[in-house]
């Protein structure tokens, strides 16, 4: 069986050592994330992929599962679409914003219009059930081995326009002139440049740049935002943030 490029070879050593599929930089066992609302079918992938060597997370419905993507360190999501809560088509969308984690979507019933949705919002992959699970282990590996071989280019500086951000030294600058920005103004204008072109909600920019201590209170935001456009768009006199009436905020290219 070829995998691409990198030899990997998926026969189990004689001595019982752990295949290379298995294992992250470090030697880590891969971990993977299953998002799944049916229980039965939650604990029964957790016991094939434990018995296959992984090492295993669980969320039961949407919110959840999208907290423990983002903030668990995981190789891989299995991903049901169905789910109590946000469905798996949105929690996908919102773990892309962030992450190139691969996905497998699981779809309930031989749905041409989840399997395109999932796949138009960034899963890698989907199974219907019911599927055979050789045939789900099978792909993880593949999905896996994947992102192996793809190293993500790491990033020094962002750039829009004639704004850069050295994400080393968290200095923002137009042009050749540096903004004074206090950590968390470089911490929001980094988040929206991250996700150029999407419209940020407030709650979304208050859950990734905000400690919980704000939780729910919104208007931290808007001050926020109203500080960057006084430091850049007023002073530059040029349009980065955009205002989307009843919805938050968006920087475009
Ligand atoms: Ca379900």
């Amino acid at each position: 069986m070829a995998f691409g490029r990198g030899n990997i070879h998926l026969s189990f050593g004689k001595t019982g050592e752990t295949p290379p599929c298995l294992l992250r930089e470090g030697n880590e066992l891969a971990r993977i994330l299953i998002v799944e609302d049916e229980l039965k079918i939650a604990r029964f992938l957790e016991l094939e992929l434990k018995h296959e060597g992984y090492d295993v997370l669980i969320a039961s419905e949407g919110r959840q599962g999208l907290e423990k993507a983002q903030n668990e360190e995981v190789d891989l999501v299995i991903l049901d679409i169905m789910l109590p809560g946000i469905n798996g088509i949105e929690v996908c969308r919102r773990i892309r914003l962030e992450s190139q984690v691969p996905i497998i979507m699981l779809t309930a019933k031989d749905d041409v219009s989840d399997k395109v949705a999932g796949l138009d919002t960034g899963a890698d992959d989907y199974m219907t059930k019911p599927f055979a699970i050789e045939e789900l282990l099978a792909r993880i590996r593949v999905a896996l081995n994947r992102k192996k071989n793809v190293k993500e280019p790491k990033l020094d500086n962002l750039e829009i326009g004639d704004l850069k951000l050295n994400l080393a030294s968290r200095s923002a600058f137009y042009k050749e002139d540096e903004l004074t920005l206090t950590k968390k103004e470089y911490e929001l204008l980094e988040y929206m440049i991250r996700n150029k072109n999407n419209v940020l909600s407030r709650e979304q920019l208050l859950n990734h740049v905000w400690d919980y201590e704000y939780f729910g209170d919104t208007n931290v935001v808007d001050v926020y935002i109203r500080y960057l456009r006084q430091k850049i768009d007023e002073k530059y006199d040029i349009h980065l943030i955009s205002t989307v009436r009843g919805v938050g905020y968006i920087i475009k290219d």
